[in-house]
């Protein structure tokens, strides 16, 4: 994002899991703050230092320990690139339950770390049901061999999940255990031109009823957004015809166990919006091949790209009611306005898209250049909007060192303190990704 710059003059780049024992051990003593850095596409500035700290890269930490083929189960170490372990269980039939756009650079230590969301959280739910088990090096130095492949044990306080989305506040994530899914046999994807903003709800009631099973996703685009998306050349471009008049836009995907009994359901499904009394869709395209199947999803998934080509990105990654969505994103373009900051030279663009099924509202504001005088307009104006619909400032980026001192907008006080007394079990120094998550007090 170039927002954050830190002034570290190390970063060093274990072999092993005793590795980085030795160093924690070694910056423990000292006193030496330490930031865990996975694949560094975090959107919240949690990877960077704040100061001078250290950086301890895990990038070499890229080994698979096991992949159990009939349960599913993979053990990695921390610094596996997503794609890769994705490419790794595909001949077993098999998919990571996780998927994103960073996945090329993004580590799986650096996703279980941010509790990162992603494409599939839909169908497959979030990282705190699917990761089995964990490796994690403590400030200290100990290390906590948790990293189990049971699918039940109920031995008491689960110990994991505290590491699952702490940002390397906590401790150093080494090894994950996790559980894939089989490959479905078939997946197919629709994107959807809608004439207005109105009609999303009650498509996504109509999509959940008609696909069932097979749905997959159901991500939103709004139209700043896929102009955006088509003006950088991400994915296949609708014609004209098909994008006249539409507001904004929906990708469907399905994935299934056959494809002729899937792609009918989508053809029904596609029928029916376009032929109802009132058609909920101006128009969609199936995609006919897999070629077409990637570019529809580039659509989506480039959005983030075209926009940091585009400038400087403010990004809001927030939880609303689903029925809010455009209201959040009209409201603060017109509050921009109401400035005199949207203009060429200050806020260009302000859009919305995001994963519709999980209630989740990626809000891009989009500028020449970070200039105090947006951020000011920015906050607290939306945060006070997201606690006034009691959703969350972070759905799924995390809080990093952008958002700590908003936390008390999604965050009770007693919430708060109860996060530093455990952050203070694990971390009495505070050398553990210092001023991330929780303010520097
Ligand atoms: C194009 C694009 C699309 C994205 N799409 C999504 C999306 O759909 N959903 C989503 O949730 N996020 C998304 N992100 C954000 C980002 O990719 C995720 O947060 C990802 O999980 C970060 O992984 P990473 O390895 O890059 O971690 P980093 O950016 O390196 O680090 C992120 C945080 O985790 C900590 N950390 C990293 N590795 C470890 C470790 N081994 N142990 C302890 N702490 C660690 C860091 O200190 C930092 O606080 C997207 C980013 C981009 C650029």
């Amino acid at each position: 994002m170039g927002r954050y710059h830190g002034r570290s003059t190390t970063v060093l780049k274990p072999r092993t899991t005793q590795e980085v024992s030795e160093i924690m051990k070694w910056c423990n003593k000292r006193r030496i703050g330490v930031v865990p850095q996975g694949g560094n596409t975090g959107l919240v500035g949690g990877s960077v230092p704040v100061d001078n700290e250290i950086i301890l890269s895990l990038s070499n930490l890229n080994k698979v320990r096991s992949f159990d083929p009939v349960s599913g189960i993979l053990v990695a170490e921390a610094g596996c690139i997503l794609q890769s372990l994705t490419d790794y269980v595909a001949p077993h039939n098999h998919i990571m339950p996780i998927d994103l756009g960073a996945k090329g650079s993004c580590q799986i230590g650096g996703n279980v770390a941010t509790n990162a969301g992603g494409l599939r959280l839909l169908r497959y739910g979030s990282l705190h049901g699917t990761v089995l088990g964990l490796e994690v090096v403590l400030p200290d130095g100990t290390i906590l061999d948790q990293l189990t492949t049971l699918r039940k044990d109920n031995t008491g306080y689960d110990l994991k999940q505290l590491f699952i989305g702490a940002e390397g506040t906590l401790g150093v994530i080494t090894g994950v255990s996790i559980l894939t899914p089989p490959a479905p046999q078939a997946s197919n994807n629709v994107i959807l031109a809608l004439p207005s903003f109105d009609h999303v709800l009650p498509l996504y009631q109509t999509v959940k009823r008609q696909l069932s099973e097979i749905l997959s996703a159901f991500e939103f685009i709004d139209r700043t957004a896929y102009d955006l998306a088509v003006k950088h050349g991400q994915g296949r471009a609708l014609s004209e015809e098909e994008v006249d008049g539409a507001e904004c836009f929906v990708l469907v995907e399905t994935s299934g166990g056959r494809r002729e009994h899937d792609e009918e359901k989508l053809a029904d499904l596609l029928e029916l919006l376009i032929t109802a009394d009132k058609p909920l869709v101006n128009t969609g395209v199936l995609s006919q091949s897999p070629a077409q199947f990637s570019s529809l999803w580039a659509l989506r998934e480039g959005v983030t790209e075209a926009v940091s080509k585009e400038g400087k990105a403010y990004k809001y990654d927030i939880s609303v009611p689903l029925s809010s969505f455009k209201d959040v994103v009209d409201g603060t373009r017109e509050h921009l306005r109401s400035k005199g900051l949207l203009h060429d030279k200050a806020v260009k663009y302000v859009l919305g898209y995001g994963h519709v099924g999980d209630g989740n509202l990626h809000l891009n504001i989009v500028a020449d250049a970070y200039l105090p005088e947006i951020q000011d307009a920015l906050e607290p104006y939306i945060y006070e909007v997201v606690a006034l619909h009691r959703g969350s400032i972070s759905a799924e980026h995390g809080i990093g060192a952008m958002k700590t001192h908003a936390l008390p907008y999604s965050k009770s006080a007693t919430s708060i303190a109860l996060m530093r007394k455990i952050k203070a079990v694990f971390d009495p120094h505070g050398i553990m990704n210092p001023g991330k998550v929780l303010e520097l007090m």
